[in-house]
């Protein structure tokens, strides 16, 4: 068995210091039970924690790093841009180049606005489209995850479609009152809230391929319906594309699907690593912020060099030809060895996969929405995480979350993968 001493001295040392030892949740490991390692260091697709131990990462900081870790260009652009000054609070020819990049590459972004995180970019969505439909209410997905503002700490629910009660102590059952609810790819339930609610809905805000609950497919036709069913309804259609945005295509999962939203949420790829958020769409919605218009969303270091030039190289290479069909293969063939692997474990499993993201369900079906993501077997899960970490293999800690292959994993990673797995799920009968 690996040693995780200097782990456990580190991690108790950071729980007198910050709430549960994380700055943010998932990391400390509560779902799956167990201490977490503290990582010391990444190159390419591994990281090694702080007692030397080598794993293969498929978390990519929870979908950032793309390229994989470290990646020398990454590296070698922030040493420059460190040197010529790390913040300015002015606008720098990079802001530029990064929108550049980011209009080109997803056409119904006609402007961008740069913050730092994704949470940023969907509560600046919500008050646009609520200030350009003049509307207050805003649907939402159960199991969709939009960053942590107020009013998007909803997803509980029963019935077909409830008033967003909140998620978390703190939030005022106000805050959320204007959040309406509805399961995922169930067409009849949005028509019913547009029904129940005419001509008071802003937007739909949606993960095109939600992520947050592991990965669930949008059923055929789905995102077409929502793009009618808010046209129809004079609502705005809003893509959560932070983890989708640069994963699935260049053009994120819009592209894929062919569905174009008015307004993207961006980031997590878009930064290279760096904290990043951005929101953009059609240029008339878009025209609505300040200083152009009456909106009001600023950000100290919004639009950070450092920040621009690490997401400015990474879509360069992004953009080479072929990226995203190798990304395509590579990501089926493990999810088809993971398949394997568990077939001959005799170790029941569902794997839900697009492009280079995937979830190992432990579940008899491919879960459709959040109801059904949360009948499989954390309990499974937890076992099989714990198992592929003692063999070096680092996953999300968590059933509900989603694996990322970077373009730095080798098929000698897979392979290495492959055997832990058969391990693994056999640990997880
Ligand atoms: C990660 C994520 C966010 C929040 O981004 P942060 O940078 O963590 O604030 C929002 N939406 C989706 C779909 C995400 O995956």
């Amino acid at each position: 068995m690996p040693s995780h001493d200097r782990s456990r001295q580190i991690f108790e040392q950071a729980q007198q210091l910050m709430p549960g030892g994380v700055n943010s949740p998932v990391r400390a490991f509560r779902a799956v039970g167990g201490e977490p390692v503290v990582i010391a260091r990444g190159r390419g697709a591994h990281i090694w924690d702080v007692d030397g131990n080598d794993y293969i990462d498929y978390v990519a900081s929870w979908g950032p790093l793309i390229l994989g870790h470290a990646h020398p260009s990454v590296v070698q652009v922030l040493q420059k841009a460190a040197e010529r000054g790390a913040s300015f609070g002015a606008l720098t020819e990079l802001e530029v180049e990064l929108a550049r990049l980011v209009c080109a590459a997803v056409p119904s972004i006609e402007r961008v606005r740069f913050v730092n995180s994704g949470t940023e970019a969907t509560m600046s969505a919500l008050r646009l489209a609520r200030a350009f439909t003049g509307r207050d209410k805003v649907l939402k997905f159960e199991g969709c995850y939009h960053g942590h503002a107020d009013g998007l700490l909803a997803k509980a629910g029963s019935g077909v479609a409830t008033f967003g009660l909140p998620d978390s102590a703190g939030v005022p059952a106000s805050y959320t009152a204007e959040t309406l609810l509805a399961p995922f790819n169930d067409p009849d339930a949005v028509s019913r809230v547009f029904d129940a609610h005419p001509g008071e809905i802003a937007a739909v805000i949606v993960e095109p391929v939600p992520a947050n609950m592991g990965v669930v497919l949008p059923e055929p036709g789905y995102l077409r319906f929502l793009r009618e069913a808010t046209e129809r309804a004079g609502a705005l259609l809003i893509f959560d594309e932070v983890i989708t945005g640069f994963r699935l295509a260049l053009g994120g999962a819009q592209m894929y699907y062919g569905v174009v939203p008015d307004l993207t949420c961006l980031g997590k790829i878009i930064g290279g690593g760096l904290p990043v958020g951005a929101y953009g769409g059609r240029a008339d919605i878009m025209a609505l912020i300040a200083p152009e218009g009456p909106v009001y969303q600023a950000g100290t270091l919004s639009g950070n060099p450092m920040a621009m030039a690490a997401g400015i190289i990474t879509l360069r290479i992004l953009s080479n030809d072929g990226v995203y069909r190798g990304l395509d293969v590579m990501g089926a063939a493990l999810a088809d060895g993971l398949r394997e692997a568990a077939r001959a474990a005799e170790s029941p499993v569902t794997l839900t996969q697009l492009g280079s993201m995937m979830t190992v369900f432990f579940a008899s079906d491919p879960p459709r929405d959040y109801a059904s993501a949360k009948r499989a077997d954390a309990a499974r899960y937890a076992r099989f995480f714990t198992s592929m970490l003692d063999q070096g293999v680092y996953l999300p800690p968590s059933q509900f979350e989603a694996m990322f292959v970077s373009l730095a994993h080798l098929r000698a990673d897979f392979d290495r993968t492959l055997d832990a797995a058969r391990t693994a799920f056999a640990a997880a009968r």
